[in-house]
């Protein structure tokens, strides 16, 4: 049996050989203080995050893209791994795909909590590479693809060209930064305390990153959002508009275009050529974000376009070399 993972920041995903994806759950594990392994794991710890008492606390594994808490990774992967792939799991390979930021002893973190898992052979793919594949860019190819792949914690931007990474950057700017830009305007600006989870709905129910064409009534929306008074500490509702959500993700959105533009800068002119032909590409959750492709479009002048199901991107790149092992090996990296 041979399995693909998107170890994502925000949410994991598990690619099974000839059965295409099989697991999707957030990167989350609950651990109760003193006791050994982990009480929850996945969606149902999701359901505990800011709702723990003292004694529980909810871990996202990989927060900010480097491996904050290596026994929960181990956990995690353990617990999904069993979850999506039940019974004997012989001569098991795996490809696991790892944000480009982490450094070579969190490599061997991953590759020895995957063996722990029950991996006979562990290969490694770096996220954009895998992104790329995934939304089907003809990265073998002599022509320079960028992708820009946005994911809970971080942002991977990179130039591919025949089978590697030109050039790249890593910034620690993600979905859960918008969040917490979010979480910022509405205490400054309507003194109104909110968790991490009222911060994301906010974003996916009324978010923008630019004005969205064609769709007047998305801009007169507004969207009720219940929290707790910073002065006085009562209940209060606040009718939040969707031009003052875009004004809040302003600043994460910028650094997002800020690292497009220095990437492009730093890769050879022919393969900065080959992307402002053939566009730029989007992947991970953050891609849905309305109108960010067209605000990227407009600050580079180089064609956007999202990728079909963003958040499924990175998987299934790495399934695309679970599939293909042989011709694609030379794309993964040993450990
Ligand atoms: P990771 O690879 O780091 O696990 P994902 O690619 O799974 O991250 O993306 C998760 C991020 O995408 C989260 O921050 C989530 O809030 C964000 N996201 C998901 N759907 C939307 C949406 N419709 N609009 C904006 N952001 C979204
Ligand atoms: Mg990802």
């Amino acid at each position: 049996m041979d399995i693909g993972i998107d170890l994502g920041t925000a949410n994991t995903l598990l690619y099974a050989r000839g059965q295409g994806i099989v697991l999707n759950e957030p990167s989350v594990v609950a651990v109760r203080a003193g006791a050994r392994g982990a009480l929850a794991v996945g969606a149902e710890a999701k359901e505990t995050i800011g709702r723990t008492p003292g004694s529980i606390t909810a871990i996202r594994p990989l927060r900010d893209g480097v491996i904050s808490d290596y026994e929960a990774a181990e956990e995690m992967i353990r617990h999904f791994v069993r979850k999506a792939v039940p019974g004997r799991r012989p001569r098991t390979r795996m490809v696991v795909c790892v944000p480009s930021g982490v450094t070579p002893v969190e490599r061997r973190a991953i590759v020895h909590a995957a063996e722990r898992a029950g991996a006979r052979a562990v290969h490694l793919i770096e996220e954009p590479m895998a992104a790329a594949i995934g939304a089907g860019l003809p990265v073998s190819e002599p022509r320079g693809s960028m992708v820009v792949d946005i994911g809970g914690g971080t942002t991977e931007v990179a130039v591919i060209s025949l089978g590697g990474i030109v050039t790249a950057q890593s910034l620690r700017v993600g979905g859960h930064r918008l969040d917490t830009a979010i979480t910022d305007f509405v205490r400054k600006e309507h003194g109104l305390l909110i968790g991490e989870r009222t911060a994301e709905d906010i974003k996916v129910a009324i978010g923008s990153a630019w004005p969205v064409p064609g769709a007047d009534s998305f801009e007169m929306r507004t969207h009720a959002v219940r929290g707790r008074e910073k002065v006085r500490g009562l209940p209060k509702t606040v009718d939040l508009t969707v031009k003052e959500v875009r004004a809040a993700l302003d600043e994460p959105v910028e650094a997002i275009i800020t690292a497009v533009r220095a990437t492009l800068e730093d890769c050879p002119p022919e393969l900065s050529g080959d992307v402002m032909e053939h566009g730029i590409v989007l992947t991970g959750g953050g891609a849905l974000l309305p109108a960010l492709d067209l605000r990227i479009a407009s600050a580079t002048g180089i064609p956007v376009v999202v990728a079909d199901n963003p958040l499924d991107s990175v998987a299934l790149g790495c399934g695309r070399c679970v599939e293909d092992f042989d011709s694609l090996e030379r794309l993964l990296s040993a450990v």
